[in-house]
């Protein structure tokens, strides 16, 4: 199964307290790029970006809350096209089972994630952001399937 997506992306980002900052300076450096596209985050995050971007942001829980997790049914949903996730490399979260999820779900429907400000620049600075883009998705059918015996 492959999913095409519009040039107009959307996109999700997460940023931990520490890394607020950083994501705030970067999506600031980059706001003629992403406001451009549909943008989704946690709570905290979102609020912020707000502010900074002067663009409407499609806001969850908080991370802590629950916010994670919406996100990953958003994107189990089809609904995200890519995940800018500054999570916190030095510091213990509550909702740390959270955090994983969001980054498995990802992972199974081929997401690009970007944890750090060097892969963020790279993934907004593709060609790719400006053009569709055919998502390759593995082929999940046989697992959907494995009970039914017909
Ligand atoms: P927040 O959540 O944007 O509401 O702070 C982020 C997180 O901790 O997952």
């Amino acid at each position: 199964m492959n999913k095409t997506i519009r040039k107009i992306k959307n996109i999700a980002l997460v940023a931990h307290d520490n890394m607020k900052d950083e994501l705030l300076d970067w999506a600031g450096f980059n706001k003629g790029t992403i406001a451009r596209h549909h943008l989704f985050a946690t709570g905290t995050t979102g609020t912020l970006l707000e502010e900074i971007l002067d663009t409407a942001v499609n806001k969850m829980q908080s991370g802590p809350l629950g916010g994670d997790l919406q996100l990953g049914a958003l994107i189990s949903e089809g609904k995200i096209d890519f995940l800018i996730f500054f999570w916190d490399p030095l510091e213990a979260q509550p909702h740390d089972p959270d955090i994983k999820a969001l980054l498995r779900i990802a992972a199974v429907w081929n997401i690009p994630v970007a944890c750090n400000r060097a892969t963020a620049d790279f993934i907004i600075s593709s060609d790719l952001m400006n053009q569709e883009y055919t998502r390759r998705i593995a082929d999940y059918e046989a697992y959907k399937n494995r009970y039914n015996k017909k």
